[in-house]
């Protein structure tokens, strides 16, 4: 019998209160996801295949600079008490977000379609990156022209990040959380 989604949110927030005050963004990371596929059959397939938890969950951490996210973990966890999902649908869409927010690294580029938000910067795979708004259907190259393709929902890996200087800014920044 699958757990109500009031019960499913409490196993989540005593996990996330066993971290400690100072773990990086990445073991944040790797705890949600962990969590997510631990407790896949009480999410419900259908939820999970919706929101696209299973291919994020499944991102090797090391690849992408989830350290240089925009995340305020500690906020990100003490917000997790105030918020109670009543259905399997906003729960896992508010694991998504959380995921997402830690994954897809943000440019400081507003979208110019719709304003609202800095664009998020993705791989189409072949190398190439675009830049899209999680907000509206607007994406872009790295020049601003808009893009055409099929949009891809992968998140850039650290790698082509910085092999395109998106990441050199931060870099120096932020001594990123990362330990050992
Ligand atoms: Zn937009």
């Amino acid at each position: 019998m699958s757990r109500s989604p009031t019960s499913l949110w409490d196993s989540l927030l005593e996990r996330s209160q066993l971290l400690g005050q100072d773990i990086s963004k990445t073991e944040y990371f790797l705890m949600l996801s962990q969590w997510v596929l631990d407790h896949s059959d009480d999410i419900g397939a259908e939820a999970i295949k919706i929101y696209g938890l299973r291919r994020l969950c499944e991102l090797p951490p090391d690849l992408y600079a989830i350290d240089h996210a925009d995340v305020d973990v500690q906020g990100e966890i003490a917000a997790l008490e105030h918020v109670k999902p009543t259905s399997r649908d906003v729960l896992a869409m508010i694991l998504r977000d959380q995921l997402w927010d830690l994954v897809a690294f943000r440019s400081q580029i507003l979208c110019p379609n719709c304003g609202q938000e800095d664009l998020r910067i993705l791989s189409t795979g072949d190398c190439g990156l675009i830049l899209a708004c999680d907000r509206c259907i607007w994406s872009q190259d790295d020049h601003g022209v808009q893009y055409k393709g099929t949009r891809v929902g992968k998140p850039a890996t650290a790698a082509d990040l910085e092999s395109k200087g998106h990441l050199s800014r931060s870099a120096h920044v932020s001594g990123s959380g990362r330990k050992r």
